[in-house]
């Protein structure tokens, strides 16, 4: 290499570094995937906690730069996953993206509404009494169209059965006397939906002897989480 041409490849080296900075990107934090010992050592209160510095992440628009391929190829022979998250098919309410997690992190079950099912509750169980995750979370959100359908007793296809399975939220759910209780009183909507959440939670516990044990010694919790589109905020009920 001639000098001159050391001498631009070093000036164009700054020159990028200098626009990245320029730029605010976030240094490149080094990150580990989860492993048997680190899993091992967590706690569902740990678990609890690491996903909610995860969402403060996300919310402060602050989250970990992490090389997703490097993970991908580092988790190929094993994963050891810290959490169970049950969200709703909603496009804006990914939990690998709320709770800012990587490859790995997090086994993650979606349906439109986030409702229970024999295949959900048999998945749960592989995550936590097989695979060892520590907790399960079900993730309803605001202005959930699911929960909005069950409210105003839409009936379409197969959606007709799915709804069904918010409904038992909707009945337990009291309105004031001169309120609607229908998708136009948003207020009503966001009681349900966390009335929906605490159900499913009650429903796993309910419907799995495997995982109710699980919680009974110790090992797993199963909590209820509402997010918030607008906010991003994550709340745990
Ligand atoms: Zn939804």
């Amino acid at each position: 290499m001639t000098h001159r041409l050391l001498s631009t490849s070093l000036a164009l080296l700054f020159l990028v570094a200098g626009m990245a900075l320029a730029a605010g990107l976030p240094p490149d934090r080094p990150y580990v995937t989860f492993d048997e010992a680190k899993q091992d050592a967590m706690t569902p209160d740990m678990a609890i906690e690491k996903l909610k510095a995860g969402n403060r992440r996300f919310v402060e628009g602050n989250m970990h730069n992490r090389d997703l391929s490097a993970q991908a190829q580092r988790t190929a022979s094993g994963q050891y996953p810290f959490a169970v998250v049950l969200s709703c098919l909603d496009s804006r309410s990914a939990p690998e993206i709320v709770f800012d997690q990587g490859v790995g992190d997090l086994f993650v079950a979606r349906v439109a509404g986030n409702v229970i099912s024999d295949d959900m509750l048999g998945s749960f169980e592989f995550a936590t009494q097989v695979s060892g995750s520590k907790l399960i979370v079900v993730m309803g959100h605001s202005a959930c169209g699911a929960v909005m359908g069950a409210c105003d007793g839409v009936e379409l296809g197969h959606l007709t059965g799915l709804l069904a399975k918010i409904t038992p939220a909707v009945d337990a759910t009291p309105v004031a006397a001169d309120a609607q209780r229908n998708a136009g009183n948003a207020e009503f909507v966001e009681a349900v939906t966390e009335a929906n959440a605490k159900l499913q939670v009650a429903e796993i516990l309910r419907q799995s002897p495997i995982i109710k044990a699980l919680v009974d010694e110790g090992h797993i919790k199963v909590v209820p989480a509402i997010h918030n589109l607008r906010t991003g905020e994550v709340q745990f009920l």
